[in-house]
């Protein structure tokens, strides 16, 4: 199959660009900024946002490589182990996740891996310091005697054809603005936007993790792993990291009353992990007037709906 073609295969319909969208609030206005969003939550129910754009050209090059099965890591709600095990699904490829923890071995599969499972894909619960060794070469070598011949995608689709999926992000962006705003979790997609970042642009991160200051480095070997040009060599990616509510996954009442009145204000939903931090530290700097008057910012839509399935699960296990 010809990489176009699986693509379209893959996502079920031809030349659907997410769509830029104002985000109508009451409360923006007169606060001086306004706020355009970039939908990729659209983009698929499932292999939603930046799951896709990290995916599209690693399918595309397993399949260029004769590989029929794809391995992936990921934790037990990772939003990447859902989009992949759905899109090799779709794609006719086989899928094996590598799941960080073994003790989750004899529990009830929670509802990502559920669904993860019903899309064919094949689990394998490993301890957290073999998770640790994910990346490394021995590890890899392992797995395949255990597996046999895979097309490896790393945690997080964060390579440089990851990279590469991402830099398409920005030039569908008609609308014009002077901020870019992104949630990050491996940095993949902060990589992507900054090789495509138009000139003159200021461009924050919001890491989902504590002490996300690691992301500056991520970024760079993953800007050079992609060997993609800069549209921008000046450009600075700036990293916000005073909303991370407590680390990678961490709920607080505060981030869920946030999430929900944007939602009823605006009609749109935010994930629970990514871009509710994001919009919630977006709102936290207008109101401190970090921007100033006419600013308008583009905010991405990483996606990753499919996170609030395990989050409610958790949270009525809890009640
Ligand atoms: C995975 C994910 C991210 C993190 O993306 P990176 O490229 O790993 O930084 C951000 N937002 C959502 C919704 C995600 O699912």
């Amino acid at each position: 199959m010809k990489e176009v073609e699986l693509i379209d295969y893959i996502k079920g319909h031809r030349d659907s660009i997410s769509p830029v969208q104002e985000v109508q609030d009451v409360a923006l206005e007169g606060s001086g900024v306004r706020i355009v969003m970039k939908r990729d939550d659209l983009i698929h129910p499932v292999i939603s946002g930046n799951k896709w754009r990290k995916l599209r050209y690693n399918l595309s090059e397993a399949v260029m490589q004769d590989h029929h099965t794809v391995l992936t890591f990921g934790g037990a709600f990772s939003n990447h182990i859902a989009a992949t095990a759905h899109a090799c699904h779709s794609a006719g490829l086989d899928s094996i996740g590598i799941i960080r923890g073994d003790e989750l071995k004899d529990d009830e599969l929670n509802v990502t891996l559920r669904q993860a499972k019903q899309s064919g894909m094949d689990l394998h619960f490993v301890s957290r310091e073999a998770y640790r060794r994910k990346a490394e070469p021995d590890f890899l070598e392992e797995l395949k005697a255990l597996h046999g011949r895979f097309y490896a995608v790393p945690e997080g689709g964060a390579n440089g054809l990851g990279v590469k999926g991402c830099a398409e992000i920005l030039p569908e962006v008609d609308e014009s603005y002077d901020v870019v705003c992104c949630a990050a979790g491996t940095g993949t997609t902060l990589a992507g936007l900054r090789l495509s970042l138009p000139e003159g642009k200021r461009f924050l991160g919001f890491p989902a993790l504590k002490g996300g200051d690691f992301l500056m480095d991520d970024v760079e070997r993953l800007v050079a792993e992609s060997r993609l040009r800069t549209v921008s060599p000046s450009a600075s990616l700036e990293l916000i990291n005073d909303y991370h509510f407590g680390g990678y996954a961490k709920m607080t009442p505060e981030l869920w009353a946030f999430t929900q009145s944007f939602q009823q204000r605006t009609d749109i939903p935010l994930d629970p992990i990514y871009t509710s931090k994001m919009m919630f530290g977006i709102y936290d700097l207008i109101g401190r007037g970090h921007f100033s008057n006419g600013t308008v910012i583009l905010a991405i839509h990483t996606g990753g709906l499919q996170g609030w399935l395990g989050m409610d699960e958790r949270r009525r296990a809890a009640v």
